[in-house]
């Protein structure tokens, strides 16, 4: 059985990435991501504190746009607007959600499809539909990464997800679709759910419930993708049980799996642009 290991996965890119940062330096070139956050989220601010961290040591700037809650929609479309025109910014990252009282829609689509660097954007999310160039939300795409970097092929295996949100499940249907896999969706709604998990050769799951795939609902040696993050008894856990995976010919551990992936992702889109 192998795991698939997130976290040698995005030093190997980190190690391009930095190599990369440097070579355009040297031209006088620079890289810079913005981070827009609003209000003192907790979770939001420890995940940008991470990010800023993980560019900084690949050599990329950051800028720290914070807004208070009580600062006007109009204030905020301004400010993402500007972020969008300026030509010192390559990349913008909005940490989501906004704060209740906004319309998120509103702000987030201000972000030019070119600066959308975790996909997030109304225009984005309809170029990926379409099968135009755009950048994927970096959760979908770093599953994509780690089956890639993992000599794991997609082209005619059955994917199965559970989970069809607009950050994962929705954007990873198109980007499985693109490499010819077969794709069924499955969520909250669906019959018989266990009956069509073990049909899958690659079953993601992205449920947010600790230890929700049970092993009864796996095909032996089939690839498992876990992107949940749950926090049980502690600890931090996925949406996978350890007996589940015992079946799999390779899984994604949590933490350490997907989750060590996606701020690289981000990292690379502002540096490298719409590929
Ligand atoms: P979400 O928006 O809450 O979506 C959860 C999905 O699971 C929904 O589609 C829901 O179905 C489905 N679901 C819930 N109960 C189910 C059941 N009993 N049977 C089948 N499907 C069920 O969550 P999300 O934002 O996609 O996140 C999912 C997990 O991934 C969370 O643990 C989150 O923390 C994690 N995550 C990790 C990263 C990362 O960077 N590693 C990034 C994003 C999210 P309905 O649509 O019918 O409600």
């Amino acid at each position: 059985m192998t795991i698939l290991d997130g976290k040698k996965t995005a030093a190997l890119h980190k190690e391009k990435l930095s190599a990369y940062l440097k070579e355009l330096k040297k031209y006088g070139k620079t890289r810079k991501l913005a981070l827009f956050l609003v209000g003192s989220d907790e979770a939001s601010a420890l995940y940008a504190a991470s990010v800023q961290k993980a560019a900084a040591a690949v050599g990329m700037e950051t800028v720290l746009c914070v807004y208070e809650e009580r600062t006007g929609e109009d204030e905020l479309v301004r400010a993402v607007s500007e972020l969008s025109r300026c030509g010192d910014i390559s990349g913008i990252l909005p940490f989501l959600p906004l704060p209740k009282q906004y319309d998120e829609r509103r702000i987030v689509d201000c972000i030019v499809p070119e600066k959308d660097v975790d996909g997030q954007t109304a225009a984005s999310q309809g170029y990926l539909l379409a099968g135009r160039k755009a950048f994927a939300p970096c959760t979908a795409r770093a599953v994509i990464t780690v089956l890639d970097d993992n000599g794991i092929t997609l082209h005619g295996r059955h994917v199965v997800i559970i989970g069809r949100s607009t950050v994962v499940g929705k954007p990873l249907l198109h980007l499985c679709l693109k490499r010819d896999a077969t794709v069924t969706i499955c969520h909250s709604k669906t019959k018989d759910l266990a009956r069509i998990t073990r049909q899958a050769d690659i079953l993601v799951a992205a449920v947010g419930k600790a230890g929700f795939v049970r092993a009864d609902m796996v095909k032996d040696g089939a690839v498992i993708i876990d992107i949940g993050i749950n926090r049980a008894d502690g600890k931090t856990v996925g949406d996978v049980s350890e007996e589940a995976t015992q079946k799999a010919a390779a899984y994604t551990p949590v933490p350490g799996g997907i989750g060590a992936v996606v701020s690289t992702l981000i990292l690379e889109n502002a540096a490298y642009g719409i590929q």
